[in-house]
């Protein structure tokens, strides 16, 4: 989810608790009216009931953009409509006075799990995101960097797709800290990383592995379509002028160096051999990109 801020994420996540919470007591009061025959809600019987509930006004109306294109979310809407669906047949069986059969009651009762779990599985993927994220720069944490490096692993195993791992690190970034302050070393790193955040297909992955230094993983990319694509992110982030604090602009390089994952070597190793590369970039003057090749150390 690299388009969600973090603020974002904070905030969306609340709305979900309160769209499930509103859910829960629309799926309670609505079971009370079918056991009871009570009172019914006029608006559970219209053909667009799905629209029209609490969790129906937000999910259509009010959710955020940034949370319309997930697919769990939108795996949501289907389901939320069929439950509907189902719930209008039962009270409309009702209210003409029938009596609701097993198998009809059972179809709801699905429905409404099916519900549920995508709903939660939309909240789990959210939280997820939130725990896992760096709250400086946006980027992951490297929590679940080596996690997701097996899983590449495992598909360049099974010839699946190969994989790119890159080591970036900041050029001269101490000397940034000791000129303009720590702040504003701060907003050069949030500017940085937003600029490759921006510049990474969706599937592509940052991690900030320490202080100024981060893995991007790049699935499914060849050694030279890597090296093209990581290539251009280095001359955008060195042509990406930086506002300071004071409007003075400032112009920060960094340092690349990758390698493909090796499926007869662990991922750690893997991960060495990329910041042999980034050391070889350091050392030949920085602001470029290196692979590794057999007989650089790692
Ligand atoms: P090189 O080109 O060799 O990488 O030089 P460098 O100055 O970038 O390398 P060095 O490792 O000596 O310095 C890294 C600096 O990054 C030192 C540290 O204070 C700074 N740094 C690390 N994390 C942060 C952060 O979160 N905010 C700020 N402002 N600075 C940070
Ligand atoms: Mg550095
Ligand atoms: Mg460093």
């Amino acid at each position: 989810m690299p388009n969600i801020t973090t603020e974002e994420l904070q905030a969306v996540l609340q709305q979900l608790e309160q769209a499930i919470y509103n859910h829960e007591q629309w799926a309670k009061s609505f079971d009370r009216t079918l056991i009871c025959r009570g009172s019914h809600n006029p608006r559970d019987i219209e053909d667009n009931a799905h629209h029209l509930c609490p969790f129906g006004q937000w999910y259509y109306q009010l959710s955020p953009d940034s949370l319309r294109q997930l697919p769990a979310f939108q795996a949501i809407g289907l389901e939320h409509k069929q439950m509907h669906r189902q719930a209008t047949q039962l009270l409309r069986v009702s209210l003409a006075g029938g009596g609701i059969s097993p198998q009809d009651y059972d179809l709801f009762a699905n429905a409404m799990e099916r519900l549920r779990l995508e709903i939660h599985t939309l909240k789990r993927e959210l939280a997820e995101t939130l725990y896992n994220r760096d709250p400086l720069t946006g980027a992951n944490t490297r929590t679940g960097l080596l996690t997701k490096l097996r899983e590449q692993q495992e598909l360049v195993r099974r010839g699946v797709q190969p994989c790119a791992i890159v080591m970036m690190d900041l050029d001269h970034f101490k000397s940034v800290n000791d000129t303009y302050g720590h702040s504003t070393g701060d907003r050069v790193l949030v500017a940085i990383t937003g600029y490759v955040i921006e510049h990474l297909r969706p599937y592509d992955k940052l991690f900030r592995y320490g202080g100024e230094e981060f893995v991007i993983c790049l699935p499914g990319l060849e050694l030279e379509v890597a090296r093209e694509v990581i290539e251009r992110l280095r001359q955008g982030v060195a042509a990406n002028p930086i506002e300071t604090a004071g409007g003075q602009p400032i112009q920060v390089s960094a340092s690349f160096g990758f390698t493909m994952i090796a499926s007869d070597i662990s991922v750690e190793e893997s991960l060495d051999r990329a910041d042999s590369a980034l050391y070889q970039a350091k050392n030949e003057g920085r602001n470029c990109t290196r692979s590794w090749k057999p007989g650089l150390e790692a």
